[in-house]
């Protein structure tokens, strides 16, 4: 079986080849996989996602490395015969997004390693950002950020990189960031007077290619230091998605952009003594509104009715009443949805609220419970709140 001569290994940038078919393979789902003797479409693997693009118009969706195979195209629709001659186009957005986060992790990694001998250990480009898991002892903000203004320095001298074939031997006598487990010939990438290290990927031509890189966020992960970056045109859109929301809270703040963290601390610090203010003014008027009701008591019971209230709000009214002697509170509030019941009585009157509640609450298809002296429940019937309150008042009354 003849082995795919792997393009992208040579030539990065090439995204238009033409090739012969070696193999055609049906795969499941009713995909079909095309070897081909040569290909420029880069395979998943190391991290990086496979090339997409057409063959001889067809829709290339992934790539897969098929190791001394080759690499396999999945392709959607009717596959080409075998030994015909196609031309496959590479889709070079996507070819570019991945170089750029890929060399990117290559300055990233050796910036790591020149200022604080810290290896990665792992790398990933996911849908909008990248992944490297880096063996950086006390991680801070501060250090990754000296890394990041190293490697941005490393892209803006618009370095060349070139690619180095050399055998293990050879391989042995230099330094490289980090080992191979490939036997036999080894791929070198190397950053003019910066990094060397085998890989197998695509590369930009030139440092400067990759634009710039950003750390958005990092953390703590595993004995490690997970870090999510984003290169090139990925951190241009970031730069514009970050930009856009803090623009956005600044115009809702009426202020800088600069000035909102600050603006918005002050803010939650006035929300949060604004709720206390509420909490307190609540509470006297539930005071004011209780002597008010305590008039309306038949026999020391006060039944009321409300709309859209809240149960906090109805339990603090009926503890206000039940703080008077001889009190029992029968409150409930309805919106259009459902009713809401809370029974309460004073520590010297009678009656076991939680055996009303229950009651109460049957009527209204609905559950509840509580305490001998304070109960809470209520349900979907919001007819029938009315006929429970009364029923409620009535077994009161009963000795
Ligand atoms: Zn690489």
């Amino acid at each position: 079986m003849a082995v795919t001569e792997r393009l992208y290994y040579a030539d990065s940038h090439l995204i238009e080849f033409e090739a012969r078919v070696v193999d055609v393979t049906d795969r499941v789902s009713g995909w079909t996989a095309v070897l081909l003797d040569r290909t420029a479409f880069y395979p998943t693997g190391g991290g990086q996602p496979s090339d997409t693009g057409t063959l001889e118009g067809l829709r290339v969706v992934e790539c897969i490395d098929d190791g001394d195979k080759g690499v396999l195209h999945v392709v959607q629709g009717v596959a080409p015969a075998r030994d015909a001659v196609v031309r496959g186009r590479v889709d070079w957005p996507r070819r570019l997004d991945h170089m750029q986060q890929h060399t990117g992790q290559h300055i990233l990694s050796q910036a790591f390693v020149t200022l604080f001998n810290a290896p990665t250990k792992g790398f990933r480009v996911l849908e909008s950002a990248c992944e490297i898991d880096v063996e950086l002892h006390e991680p801070t903000t501060e250090k990754i950020e000296r890394a990041v203004e190293l490697a941005n320095n490393v892209i803006w001298e618009d370095r060349a990189i070139a690619i180095r074939n050399v055998s293990s031997e050879e391989a042995a006598e230099l330094t490289l960031r980090k080992e191979s487990s490939r036997e036999g010939e080894l791929r070198l990438i190397e950053i003019d007077g910066f990094d060397l290290t085998p890989c197998g990927g695509t590369h930009a031509f030139r440092t400067g290619e990759v634009g710039m890189i950003a750390v958005r966020s990092w953390e703590r992960a595993k004995g490690l230091t997970r870090m999510e970056f984003v290169a090139g045109t990925r951190a241009l859109a970031d730069y514009r998605k970050a930009n856009r929301s803090a623009r956005e809270v600044a115009a809702l703040l009426s202020s800088a952009r600069e000035d909102i963290p600050q603006l918005t601390a002050q803010l939650l610090e006035e929300n949060k003594e604004l709720h206390r203010q509420i909490r307190v003014l609540e509470e006297l008027a539930a005071e004011v509104e209780a002597g008010r009701l305590l008039a309306t008591a038949v026999d020391g019971v006060v039944t009321q009715v409300f709309e859209r209230r809240t149960p906090e709000s109805l339990k603090k009214l009926a503890q206000a009443l039940t703080t008077h002697p001889g009190i029992t509170a029968l409150l409930g509030s309805h919106d259009k949805d459902a009713a809401r019941l809370v029974f309460a009585r004073s520590a010297d009157a009678h009656g076991d609220m939680n055996a009303l509640m229950r009651e109460a609450c049957t009527m209204l298809d609905g559950r509840g419970g509580g305490r001998p002296d304070l109960a809470q429940g209520g349900g979907k019937n919001i007819e029938k709140l009315d006929a429970a309150l009364t029923q409620a008042a009535q077994s009161l009354k009963r000795p």
